[in-house]
């Protein structure tokens, strides 16, 4: 590609393209960044700069990228064909994943609904939830509310935004949402019970509010032990359990939004397992395909499906599909990302690397501007703030967290900030070399941010 065809797609994507989640006036500013292609754990420009893909592309790389096996498994479903729907027909591939899913997620999650972004797979659980109580056996018409925590982030369909509660996300399209509870977010570094000490009073303000409602909730959705988007908030021990167990004793579904703990990020397979919990719903996405193309599952009990079975005229049907449900090349997709854990042993590598991740962290409890470094298997956050002592953020348009990451970008790591908190997810592939070398140019950067130099 030469300097002219370069420029000219820089042109187009700053005139046409509208970017997610991005202020497009500051990014018409900005040079473009245009990724070409990408080779294990770096992502290359067009212009040749090589970076180290330190967000996982977004939270969903698993092996790396231009992966052998991925690569030829999509390769030989696109020989046979690339899309057929499961509107009334199935496929080979969807058949054989939904299979290994089942085999795979907590026990008791026996049926396999798919879409196609962490989104649809949310949106789906909350639409089964609603209908299984008007539906089930004993039905409870008047349990159609949804519990959620403070903080939350689910997707950004209007089903997804009307439980999220990330204030500056959410807080405009309040007129176009349904009403939900909120549970306050167990936040160890904020904790507006405890302030630290985690006396764990965050779980009985949990146990209030769904003894309180229970009569009218139909679920209570959660990030299992992280919520991502919300700035990376790391459970204290045994909350999902607890959450788990309150659901149980007063008769509220739980649905688990593992859309981006799952697929080995919290070092196991799922979140849910850390703590033995088997939610009524799991909402599976990003990973599943090892980051390669766009596909999300929501896995459901037989209790939950059989709510659904009945005579043609009953209408007792899930009304609910979109048109590339189940597609041939995502599901060979995540059938491959799936063997690859068992075949490399991932899991079990990752270990090592998430224990070497913990010990390079310490070293940023020094930086002045660092409020908080916490870490649950391979997620890392980093928390800036503008005072140790008083734990001030910095304020929202100074844009901290964006300065580090262009910091970042400039020394060749990819990553994107939650505000002020500075995320770390990148893929599993990556070596303990590269983490070090991730580290490097973090703590630098956040050094010449935060303290004007480098030294
Ligand atoms: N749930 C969670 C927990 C997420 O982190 C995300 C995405 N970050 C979503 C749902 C939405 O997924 P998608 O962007 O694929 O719609």
């Amino acid at each position: 590609m030469n300097a002219e065809q370069k420029h000219h797609l820089k042109h187009i994507d700053r005139t046409v393209v509208w970017h997610p989640f991005t202020q497009m006036q500051d990014y018409a500013r900005e040079e473009p960044v245009v990724i070409a292609r990408g080779e294990g754990v770096y992502l290359e420009d067009i212009d040749g700069n090589r970076y180290l893909d330190g967000f996982s592309s977004m939270w969903c790389n698993v092996h790396g990228h231009r992966v052998a096996e991925i690569d030829r498994a999509i390769c030989n479903q696109l020989d046979r064909v690339a899309h057929s729907t499961l509107l009334g027909l199935s496929n080979i591939p969807a058949i054989q994943l939904a299979a290994k899913l089942v085999q795979l997620a907590p026990s008791g999650l026996e049926r396999v609904f798919y879409s196609d972004s962490g989104a649809t797979a949310v949106e789906i659980a909350l639409k089964m939830a609603f209908q299984y109580w008007q539906q089930c056996e004993n039905p409870r018409s008047q349990k159609t509310a949804f519990l959620h925590l403070t903080e939350s982030y689910h997707g950004d369909t209007v089903g997804a935004v009307s439980i999220g509660g990330i204030a500056h996300f959410h807080r405009l399209y309040r007129p176009l949402l349904f009403s939900a509870i909120a549970a306050p977010a167990p936040h160890p570094y904020r904790c507006e019970h405890c302030r630290g000490s985690c006396d764990k009073t965050c779980f009985d303000a949990l146990e209030q509010t769904i003894a309180e409602h229970a009569h009218r909730l139909a679920a209570l959705i959660v990030e299992p032990l992280v919520q991502g988007a919300g700035g990376m908030f790391m459970h204290p021990p045994g909350y999902l359990k607890r959450a788990a167990d309150l659901c149980r004793k007063h008769g509220v579904l739980l649905i688990a939004d593992e859309v981006a703990t799952g697929f080995g990020r919290t070092g196991t397979m799922f979140a849910c397992e850390r703590e033995s919990v088997a939610p009524d719903l799991l909402c599976l996405g990003k990973g599943l395909t090892g980051g390669y193309l766009p596909l999300a599952a929501t896995l459901a009990t037989d209790e939950i499906y059989n709510a659904f079975l009945g005579d043609y005229a009953d209408m007792k049907t899930f009304f609910h599909g979109h048109t590339y449900t189940g597609n041939p090349l995502g599901c060979a997709a995540a059938l491959a990302t799936l063997e690859k854990f068992e075949t490399d042993r991932t899991l079990e590598k990752l270990q090592s690397k998430i224990a070497h991740l913990a010990d390079q962290l310490a070293r940023f409890r020094t930086l002045k501007h660092v409020g908080d470094v916490r870490q649950t298997g391979f997620i890392a956050a980093l928390e800036l703030i503008s005072n140790r002592a008083s734990k001030t953020p910095y304020p929202f348009e100074d844009r901290i967290g964006h300065r580090v990451c262009d910091i970042a970008r400039q020394n060749g790591l990819l990553i994107r900030p939650l505000v002020n908190t500075i995320v770390l997810m990148p893929p599993y592939a990556i070596s303990k070399r590269e983490i070090d070398h991730m580290l490097d140019i973090v703590f630098s950067a956040i050094q010449t941010v935060t303290e004007g130099d480098a030294q």
